[in-house]
């Protein structure tokens, strides 16, 4: 049958070329993906067969065997998995139609615009990505598939050089089930048909691989290969001797007892299952024996993956096994998603092997092993946070967002949660627990205070720190958008209440300045001075505020603006709106600092009522400026400033 020539999709092409440049320092990993496909399509091929057990029929084991051919410079992958028919050939190594390809694209392009995301950094992605099959175009000129379906007759080759085009054909004759992808290596790339360095390569990257790999030696022609003494008999005659070993242990790790794994097994399992370069921060491994029968080994990664918050990515960082078949990796009902950067495995014997999808959302087994599952996370966690703050701080830094999620999520495990998690805040450097703020509270101090900010600098330099700085009042900075919903959601810790410091009103009168003496005399006068411009500004900005009202908020700032006592805080109204989720009005209220030398003057200046209004619309939109909110006005505004500083 003759074959017919088809062109990658555009973006395939561009991707292979992509992938080759990324891996060319690290060609080894083509060896990782290979093998971690074909040991993919034995998992899928268990998991159909429990429905249908003709599906194994002629050949029951699933295994790889790697076949270098030195030689020829040649070098093959066998598997005795699901395989693939004609489409599948077409739309699995053809087309760009996985969402991970596009997004690793994606993630080329603006690694490329120079944040400086290298070679050895694009090898990591990869396997994330989903792209591990092109990375046999790192290592050869041309790679040939092919593949007969499980339940088909028909074998079909799919052939590519990698620059453009492949072509498939038709198989006449028997195949046997499974995929072989056969690559012809490039001449940089020989030593990979060398058995030595080959085998090296396998055991670094398929010893965790549940099934049998196994490496086959040719031993060459029969005149190369050692003379044969006993002539005369017949079997000699045979063109090629082989050896075949396995080469990997071919254990489900995770099934191993804790004390079995070393850190090494480890990082080698968690980094070609997870297709991640890192090494894993922390693990939890049980063996759960009793009610609920499972086995289970669950990584923190130390860097953040790619897609970590990507709202449709399923939560599929660990995959359900039954009884070590395979089920799926896209399952929410293993861990919360607060918990969606766990990765792992997690082998039940208690489900049966048909499970549903439905059965699985209902499946009250799953519950139980995800709530306990939870819980361990959650300690290692503690463990760690109490034990190794600065390794923990590294944690939080990359997942700490993420984790305080639970905090409305998951209700059940706030307790939990609130001592894992850390503020950056004004007076101290680095990562604070909220137990160690209440420690170095004042005396006669019973709020948490923190402040709502877009960034930790925004927070550092708001207006509304002044006064709290001037009194060596602490505030947490609370710079991540999830900040803004739990908080107010909880309320207190440890029976002291939060208390936003651009929300309500705030008295700090029981707390001395630092710097007292020189203004608290006069702060008094100043107040019944402004009682006056309070009023003014009242009448002048009418609607566009609840109130005007004196604070010691403030120091070197004028005026600033703050949320009512009830409803949302100032950057939640923002979040909300950037989300198109309009608020009810709520109006800020308008807050002024009697001790500051331009609301002092006021007084004095007999303005008359225009200048009364002018000026307090212009102090609003400086409070606004303040908060890197545009004022309500831009052109106006800057042309009354102008104006000002032209007199
Ligand atoms: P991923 O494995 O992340 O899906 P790959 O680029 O490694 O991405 O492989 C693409 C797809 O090609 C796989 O999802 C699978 O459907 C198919 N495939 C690759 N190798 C094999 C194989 N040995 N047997 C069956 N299918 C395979
Ligand atoms: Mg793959």
């Amino acid at each position: 049958m003759s074959a017919e020539t088809l062109t990658f999709q555009a973006e395939t092409a561009r991707l292979l070329e992509l992938v080759a440049t990324a891996l060319y320092s690290n060609k080894e990993v083509f060896v990782r993906e290979l093998v971690s496909n074909a040991a993919d399509a034995t998992d899928k091929l268990r998991y159909l067969n429990q429905t249908d057990a003709s599906l194994l029929d002629g050949q029951p084991e699933l295994q790889v065997t790697v076949t270098p051919d030195p030689d020829n410079n040649r070098l093959t992958f066998t598997d005795t998995g699901i395989g693939m028919n004609r489409d599948e050939l077409i739309e699995n190594l053809g087309t760009i139609a996985k969402s991970g390809t596009k997004a690793f694209m994606d993630h080329l392009k603006s690694a490329g615009d120079g944040d400086g995301a290298g070679p050895a950094d694009t090898s990591a992605l990869i396997g994330q990505f989903g792209v591990g099959f092109y990375s046999a175009f790192v290592v050869a000129d041309s790679v040939s598939v092919t593949s007969r379906r499980a339940g088909e007759d028909k074998a079909h080759r799919w052939t590519s050089d990698g620059k453009g085009a492949f072509s498939i054909e038709e198989l006449e004759g028997e195949h046997p089930r499974g995929t072989q992808i056969e690559l012809t290596l490039k001449e940089d790339a020989a030593e990979f048909a060398n058995d030595f360095r080959l085998r090296n390569v396998i055991e670094r990257y398929a010893n965790h691989i549940a099934i049998p790999v196994y490496m086959e030696s040719l031993a060459g022609e029969p005149e190369d290969a050692a003379p044969a003494d006993d002539a005369g008999d017949g079997d000699n005659g045979q063109e090629w001797q082989s050896t075949i070993e396995q080469i990997n242990k071919a254990q489900a790790i995770w099934r191993r007892s804790a004390a079995e794994v070393d850190a090494d097994a480890h990082k080698e399992f968690y980094q070609a299952s997870t297709g991640m370069f890192d090494e894993p921060w922390d693990k939890v491994h049980l063996n759960a024996e009793g009610a609920l029968e499972y086995h289970a080994l669950l990584y923190l990664p130390s860097t953040k993956p790619f897609d970590l918050y990507n709202a449709e990515r399923k939560n599929n960082g660990v995959k359900l096994y039954v009884k070590r078949v395979f089920i799926t990796d896209e399952t929410e009902e293993l861990m919360p998603s607060y918990l969606r950067f766990v990765r792992g495995v997690v082998d039940s014997e208690d489900l049966p092997l048909n499970v549903s999808r439905e059965l699985l959302q209902a499946s009250p087994i799953l519950s139980k092993m995800k709530d306990a599952l939870t819980k361990r996370v959650l300690n290692v966690l503690k463990k760690r946070a109490d034990k190794d703050a600065e390794g923990y701080s590294a944690f939080y830094e990359t997942f700490g967002a993420v984790l305080k999620e639970g905090l409305y999520e998951d209700f059940m495990s706030r307790d939990k949660l609130l001592p894992l998690v850390r503020f950056k805040s004004s007076e101290v450097d680095g990562w604070t627990s909220l137990a160690d703020y209440i420690s170095r509270m004042k005396e006669g101090q019973d709020k948490i205070y923190y402040i709502n900010a877009e960034s930790e600098e925004a927070a550092a330099s708001s207006a509304h720190l002044e006064g709290f700085k001037a009194r060596g009042l602490e505030v947490l900075y609370a710079v991540d958008p999830v900040d803004s919903f739990w908080i107010p959601s909880i309320g207190m810790f440890e029976e002291k209440q939060f208390e936003s410091v651009t929300q309500g009103s705030t008295d700090l009168s029981n707390f001395e300045r630092t710097d007292a003496g020189e203004k608290a005399d006069e702060s008094k006068e100043n107040i019944e001075a402004a009682t006056d411009v309070i009023a003014k500004f009242k009448t002048a900005l009418g609607e566009r505020v609840s109130d005007v009202r004196l604070t010691d908020r403030l120091d070197s700032s004028a005026v600033c603006l703050v949320a009512g006592e009830t409803g949302a805080d100032r950057r939640l109204e923002k979040i909300l709106a950037s989300h198109n989720q309009a608020m009810p009005d709520n109006k800020p209220v308008l807050e002024v600092n009697p001790n500051h030398a331009l609301i002092k003057a006021l007084p004095g200046r007999n303005l008359g009522v225009q200048e009364w209004e002018e000026t307090a619309a212009l102090l609003f939109d400086v409070a606004l400026v303040q908060e890197g909110e545009l004022p309500s006005n831009p052109a106006d505004f800057a042309r009354k400033i102008q104006g000002i500083m032209g007199q």
